[in-house]
C-alpha cells in the first residue's frame, strides 16, 4: 500500500471560483492564470475545471505546450513574454500571445521571421517597479511595436502591487490611465485582489478610449480561483464565496496515550497538560506541510477541528485526539482544503500560521504526494 497521503484537486470548485471571478467582473473576459503548474494543482488536473475561461495565462513555454496539448485552441498568454529569440518561433507555431515588457523583446520581434503576426500585451510599469516600460517610455514602445509587420495587435497591461491592501489601486490606475489614454487596444490590470475588491469600482470620468473599470477588458484572477483569499485574514474564502480547490489529506498511522507531563516529537515542544491521546498523521514537511507552524495550528480529523501538537517532522505530524475520541489508525486527517465529508479548513489558515500565504503552500505541494482530480 502506498503511504496514505494524497492531494485531491476539486474540479467543480475550480469551476465555481472561476464563475465567481466572472460575476465580479461581468463585462470582462477572464484569463485563468495557470503559471507554476496551475499554482501547484497540475495543469492537466485543473484543466477540466478551468476550461470555461476565455484564455490561459502562464510563464513557461512548456506549460503553454501542455495547454495546447489539452486541446485548448483559444488565447494563451505568456505573462513574462519571451526570454530568447527562438521562443518567438514557439509563439508563432502555437499561436501564443506574449507580454512585451522591455526593449530587447521588441528588438527580438523586429528580427523575427514569421508569416503569422503576433498579438502582444505591452506592459506598463505603473509603480510596482518589477516588469514594464516606465510611463514616459510607454507610447514610444507602442509606436515601435505598431510599426512592425510581425505584430498585428497590441493590448495594454499593467500589474497592481497593492490591490489587497490599504494603499489600494488609485495611484497605479491613474498612472495607467494617463499613459494609455491616447492608445487603442484592449486593457488588463486586475489580479484576484483587484477583481474582488475593486472591480465594481466605477471611474468618475469615462475618457474616450479609456477604461471605465479596473476590470477593463480582461481580468487575471489567479489565487481566488484556487480557493485562497487574496486578503486573508481581512476576508476569508467563505466571505468571498470561494471554495477550496486542493485538499491535502493523510491517514492516522499510529496513536499514543500520553500521561500528563510527557512530551511529543523533536525537541519535545509540546508537553501533555493531562493524560491525553494523540494521533500520528502521515504527512510532514517533505510533503509540503510547513515545518514552521506552531502548536495549535488547526487540523481536521474526520470532520472535527483539532490541533497540531509538537513539531512537524519530515514525514509525520502529531495531533491532539481529545476532541475526536472515536478517531484511530486509518482515520483521515485533512491538513487543508475539504474533508471527505465536506468540512472546510482553508489553506489560508495554515499559511497564516506559517507566516506565509496560500500561494506558497499550494505551489510547494511536494511531488511525492500523489494527486488526483475529483
Ligand atoms: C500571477 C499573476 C496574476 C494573478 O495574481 P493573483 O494574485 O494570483 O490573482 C495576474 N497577473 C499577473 C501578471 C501575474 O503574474
Amino acid at each position: 500500500m502506498p503511504r496514505p497521503v494524497e492531494a485531491v484537486i476539486h474540479t467543480e470548485a475550480l469551476a465555481h471560483n472561476l464563475r465567481r471571478a466572472r460575476a465580479a467582473a461581468p463585462d470582462a473576459k477572464v484569463w485563468a492564470i495557470v503559471k507554476a503548474n496551475a499554482y501547484g494543482h497540475g495543469i492537466e488536473r485543473a484543466y477540466a475545471g478551468l476550461r470555461g475561461a476565455d484564455g490561459f495565462a502562464l510563464l513557461d513555454l512548456d506549460e503553454a505546450e501542455r495547454v495546447r496539448a489539452l486541446g485548448w485552441r483559444g488565447p494563451v498568454l505568456l505573462l513574462e513574454g519571451c526570454f530568447e529569440a527562438r521562443d518567438l518561433e514557439t509563439c508563432s507555431r502555437l499561436n501564443l500571445w506574449h507580454v512585451v515588457h522591455h526593449e530587447a523583446q521588441i528588438d527580438m520581434l523586429a528580427a523575427h521571421k514569421t508569416h503569422t503576426p503576433h498579438h502582444v500585451f505591452l506592459k506598463l510599469n505603473s509603480g510596482m517597479n518589477r516588469l514594464g516600460f516606465r510611463p514616459a517610455a510607454y507610447a514610444h514602445a507602442w509606436r515601435r511595436l505598431s510599426g512592425l509587420t510581425q505584430v498585428d495587435g497590441i493590448a495594454l497591461m499593467t500589474h497592481l502591487s497593492d490591490a489587497d491592501g490599504p494603499r489600494g489601486i488609485t495611484d497605479q490606475l491613474a498612472t495607467f490611465e494617463a499613459a494609455t489614454r491616447e492608445l487603442p487596444g484592449e486593457r488588463t490590470l486586475a489580479n484576484s485582489a483587484a477583481t474582488l475588491r475593486h472591480a465594481a469600482w466605477q471611474r468618475p470620468i469615462s475618457a474616450p478610449g479609456g477604461i471605465d473599470r479596473v476590470a477593463a477588458d480582461w481580468v487575471r484572477p489567479g489565487i481566488m480561483v484556487y480557493g485562497s483569499s487574496p486578503d486573508f485574514p481581512e476576508r476569508s474564502i467563505a466571505d468571498w464565496g470561494l471554495q477550496p480547490t486542493m485538499s491535502l489529506r493523510a491517514q492516522i498511522i499510529a496513536t499514543q496515550a500520553l500521561k500528563a507531563g510527557e512530551r511529543v516529537g523533536y525537541g519535545g515542544r509540546f508537553t501533555a497538560p493531562r493524560d491525553m491521546r494523540i494521533g500520528v498523521v502521515a504527512c510532514g514537511y517533505a510533503d509540503g506541510y510547513p515545518r514552521v507552524v506552531p502548536d495549535g495550528t488547526p487540523v481536521l480529523v474526520g470532520d472535527l477541528r483539532t490541533r497540531l501538537v509538537g513539531r512537524v517532522s519530515m514525514d509525520m505530524i502529531t495531533v491532539d485526539l481529545t476532541p475526536v475520541p472515536d478517531a484511530g489508525v486509518g482515520s483521515v486527517a485533512t491538513l487543508w482544503g475539504r474533508s471527505p465529508d465536506g468540512t472546510v479548513l482553508a489553506i489560508d489558515e495554515i499559511a497564516h500560521a506559517a507566516g506565509t500565504v496560500g500561494y506558497e503552500l499550494m505551489c510547494a505541494l511536494a511531488p511525492r504526494v500523489p494527486a488526483r482530480a475529483d
